[in-house]
């Protein structure tokens, strides 16, 4: 069990401070020897320091910016916001929404979880932003190398990590893959599913939020699946609800390419809520 708890982890590409706590853990489990005692707590502790100070200068440098030069930016933003996108996406550093679609403060509210999974508290971000924020477009946006679903995939089928937490999360990613990819783990790939799980996510939207029903109902809403390519910084936008175009189109990047847009225009889907938006209407 908590060899799947350490497996799951690492695919799950936590810190290296936190890797370097489960490992001391483990270690501490096999030989008895308490954590507090081991060395990786220093050096724990001086990683989190570290980390720390570069935040406070972070954000020293942040506001000396904004006092100097930009001050007319931050001060209307004390009084509320209006973003004009939703999105969803994975807690991974290498996904930074605001920056890897060059928007900025107050452009975008953003939720963040490991693999985009679904749970109240995320439905409940996203109905907030539809009903307080005048917000008509959600994207969910899945991620080249995303460890939430090479978890998934490692995962046997039933086999706890250890973590109800993560048991939980996985849980939920699990049916947007296994239904369109039905393959024994070694002949998945990442990146398919990833493809996969962000049209399925897209796809459970309505069916979790009434909010999110009623709102695709009326055509006051556009939920718009898509990928983000690490290598390239590029964003794929997915078509499609049950997967199966997707899967289709994303052959080449499996294979090693860089995959062109499957498909931009309008295009009637396999559900009325997924609208392909053509790139010059994006702006
Ligand atoms: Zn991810």
């Amino acid at each position: 069990m908590l060899a799947l708890l350490l497996a799951a982890a690492a695919a799950l590409a936590l810190p290296r401070g936190a890797a370097a706590r489960e490992a001391a853990a483990a270690a501490a489990a096999l030989t008895g020897v308490a954590l507090s005692s081991m060395p990786a707590r220093a050096a724990a502790r001086e990683t989190a320091a570290a980390a720390l100070a570069r935040l406070r200068r972070g954000n020293a440098r942040f506001t000396d910016k904004h006092d100097d030069t930009d001050s007319r930016a931050l001060r209307p933003l004390v009084d509320g916001q209006r973003p004009h996108t939703i999105v969803l996406a994975c807690s991974d550093s290498r996904v930074p929404v605001e920056m890897i679609f060059d928007q900025t403060l107050g452009d975008m509210f953003v939720v963040r979880v490991a693999g985009q999974a679904l749970d109240s508290s995320v439905l409940a971000s996203v109905e907030y932003a539809l009903e307080n924020l005048d917000v008509h477009l959600v994207v969910v946006l899945g991620h080249e190398g995303c460890g939430a679903i090479a978890a998934v995939i490692n995962t046997p089928l039933g086999a706890s990590t250890g973590s109800p937490h993560l048991d939980a999360l996985l849980s939920d990613i699990r049916p947007r893959l296994a239904g369109v990819a039905p393959a024994p783990p070694a002949t998945k790939s990442v990146l398919r599913e990833s493809a996969a799980n962000a049209v399925g996510v897209a796809d459970d939207l309505p069916r979790r939020s009434a909010v999110i029903k009623a709102r695709l109902a009326a055509g006051k809403l556009i939920v718009q699946p898509a990928l983000y390519h690490l290598g390239s910084g590029r964003v794929e936008w997915l078509e499609g609800a049950a997967g199966e175009a997707v899967v289709k189109s994303l052959g080449a990047v499996s294979s090693g390419g860089v995959n062109e847009a499957p498909f931009f225009g309008e295009k009637t889907t396999p559900t009325d809520h997924i609208i392909v938006v053509a790139p010059e209407d994006r702006e």
